[in-house]
């Protein structure tokens, strides 16, 4: 089973660099055209499935504004 991860922007940080857009092995972020943070910009955000939780976004983000949620995954089923 693929690990599923998640991430939440936080909007007074992002600056709209677009580093996490372009380290993510998944190309799953995008920036949020729609909205405007505090500071004047699209922030980052989720733009399709598939993130597995890497972790990658939020290292090399440099205003440490993603904080990655890791769904631990299932246990298989013991068969008896
Ligand atoms: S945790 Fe990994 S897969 Fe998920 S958005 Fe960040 S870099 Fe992409
Ligand atoms: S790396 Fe950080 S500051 Fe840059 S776009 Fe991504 S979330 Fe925003």
């Amino acid at each position: 089973m693929p690990l599923k991860g998640t991430i939440v922007v936080d909007d007074n940080l992002c600056k709209a660099c677009e580093l996490c857009i372009g380290n993510c092995p998944q190309e799953v972020i995008g920036l949020d055209m729609d909205r405007i943070t505090p500071r004047g910009f699209h922030p980052a955000t989720l733009i399709a499935e598939g993130c597995t939780g890497c972790g990658i976004c939020a290292i090399v983000c440099p205003e440490a504004a993603i904080t990655v949620y890791r769904e631990e995954p299932h246990k298989a089923a013991v068969k008896a």
